[in-house]
């Protein structure tokens, strides 16, 4: 029972921080109802949280509380955002923060460094504003590169949702939102294994992107996630259980050999994947961004990976839209780096069409 013993080692939830307006919420009960012996802790805002948040104090605490807290609170302001890599519209998140700990990841950055999972309970108004915003687009009547025929809904830009199905029932219900949204589909990225959305019957409504890399690499910066063999494993289980499955080649990291590992990783994909699988597949290519402060977060607990993650003689500065000074491979240089998985995709993965790469 792969995912059983998976979930049980990435969560172990001891401690609930919640807004007390959380139990007036049906999904706020029924979770409060599945873990009754924990610590509940009342606060004012989910997102200010003296003793999880911000910089100090979280680095020696940083994998308990992502195992072992749990944060419950309401999403105020519902709004999708307009996007264009991966989706037309960014949804309004049911929840942020994650049980993994990518040393790359970009959700610390923007919550303080120690983001276990915050599940927003108000799912129905969620679910009904996005219902209200399908409805205002009409039908997708021009095709584009993020998809065909329907608007695009990303859920999980801030987190991981198929470790936030694992305590409770919000992607479940997104999915089965999405079913009856005639000119709409969700998407997601995911590093984690949830064998339960097997069950969840999304009617090729649901694009869900298995986020892959070298095994060799994920091993050093994929902290607590399913392996990539297991990730593959699995793919094809999922185009059979009615998503469409998708793949995110991200981070990619430049090392030496990086290609060959690459090379193993489309070998193992041309094996494992079935024609129906094959037939669905589009990648999505993301060269590695890092960031100045988590870096030096991650120089306390993970020392190793920054070895690979933050490489100054090869990247430059770009500092984002909030002030930090976030680090990307040089311009010229990455041009290079591109082109050559671009190439290595188009020959090993024929079947594979990219839908961007940058
Ligand atoms: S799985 Fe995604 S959200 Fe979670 S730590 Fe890794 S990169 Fe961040």
């Amino acid at each position: 029972m792969l995912h059983n013993k998976s979930i049980d080692n990435l969560l172990d939830i001891k401690e609930i921080y919640l807004e007390p307006e959380v139990r007036n919420f049906k999904r706020g009960l029924e979770i409060l109802e599945k873990y009754p012996e924990a610590t509940l802790t009342e606060v004012d805002s989910h997102w200010k949280i003296a003793q999880l948040f911000g910089f100090e104090g979280s680095v020696e605490d940083w994998i308990s509380n992502k195992k072992n807290v749990l944060i419950l609170g309401i999403k105020k302001s519902l709004s999708a955002r307009l996007n264009s890599r991966s989706s037309n519209w960014v949804a309004p998140s049911q929840s942020n923060g994650c049980t993994m700990s990518c040393s790359y990841c970009y959700v610390p950055r923007r919550k303080g460094f120690a983001n276990p999972i915050t599940i927003f309970v108000n799912i129905e108004q969620i679910c009904n504003y996005l219902r209200r915003h399908a409805s205002r687009q009409g039908p997708k009547s021009v095709p584009d590169h993020i998809d065909p025929n329907y608007w695009v809904y990303e859920i999980g830009e801030n987190g991981d949702c198929s470790a936030d199905a694992a305590i409770c029932d919000n992607v479940k219900d997104l999915i089965a939102l999405f079913r009856e949204v005639s000119n709409g589909k969700l998407t997601f990225a995911t590093k984690f294994v949830n064998r339960d959305l097997l069950n969840y019957d999304p009617q090729e409504k649901t694009r869900i992107r298995f986020s892959l890399m070298p095994h060799k690499m994920s091993k050093l910066v994929d902290v607590r996630t399913t392996p990539i063999s297991d990730r593959i494993d699995v793919m094809n289980d999922f185009a059979d259980a009615g998503y469409e499955v998708n793949v995110n080649f991200a981070p990619v990291i430049f090392y030496d050999g990086w290609l060959e590992d690459w090379k193993i990783l489309f070998d193992e994909m041309n094996d494992k994947l079935n024609e129906k699988t094959k037939k669905q597949l589009i990648t999505e290519i993301i060269f590695l961004t890092h960031n100045e402060q988590l870096h030096e977060v991650n120089m306390n607990w993970h020392p190793k990976a920054e070895d690979v993650l933050w490489r100054p003689e090869i990247q430059e500065v770009k500092y984002s839209q909030t002030g930090g000074r976030n680090v990307r491979y040089k311009r010229g240089f990455k041009k290079d780096l591109v082109d050559s998985l671009v190439e290595l995709v188009e020959k090993e993965l024929p079947y594979c069409p990219i839908r961007y790469a940058f």
